[in-house]
């Protein structure tokens, strides 16, 4: 009988999760650039010591407009992805949806849209985690079929953009935490 390894997924977010989040929610120079404390070294524990398959999903408001131009993003974006992998944490895809909240688009978190090829092909969701900072994150873990970290800033972030009860979404959350150390010491002992 063939034995097929079916990878488990960590589906990352990107600010607020491994980069602070800056009021205007947008990062588009190098000096709202901060990493989250810990989050290089916990993340590059969890890359040498396990065999998740680490996917970005970020919603990036109106990218590409006016108001947030692509160039403003991409030098920025390109030297986070490159601090991790000289980390050693290489992500396998970066799923980026760019419509603002009142467009409804599937491809924006909640919504799973952009991550279909995750569910119809033999990964092991059952147990892979959305890691994020939003309860839209932790939405989008249930409507993956998965569970959430959820890295709590204590701001309550992204309650109007769901239809998940707050009460609810604990049933969805595997961990709550704000710090790296307990989410990779978390993952590497599922
Ligand atoms: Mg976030």
């Amino acid at each position: 009988m063939l034995i097929v390894n079916m990878k488990r997924i960590l589906f990352i977010d990107r600010d607020g999760t491994l980069i602070e989040e800056s009021a205007d929610e947008k990062i588009d120079s190098f000096e709202k650039l901060k990493f989250l404390p810990d989050v290089l070294q916990q993340l590059s524990r969890i890359a040498s010591n396990s065999d998740y398959l680490l996917v970005m999903v970020t919603n990036q408001d109106g990218l590409g407009t006016p108001n947030f131009p692509e160039h403003t993003f991409r030098p920025v974006h390109d030297y986070i992805l490159q601090e991790l992998k000289n980390k050693g944490i290489e992500f396998s895809a970066v799923h980026i949806d760019t419509t603002f909240p009142h467009q409804k688009a599937i491809t924006r978190k909640p919504g799973t849209g952009m991550l279909t090829e995750y569910l119809e092909r033999s990964y092991d969701i059952k147990h892979s985690y959305v890691i994020g900072d939003r309860i839209t994150d932790v939405e989008l873990a249930k409507n993956l079929g998965c569970k959430a970290i959820f890295i709590d800033h204590g701001q309550s972030l992204g309650v109007n953009e769901t239809t998940l009860k707050l009460e609810d979404a604990s049933l969805y959350i595997a961990l709550r935490t704000s710090n790296w150390k307990e989410i990779a010491d978390f993952l590497l002992l599922q």
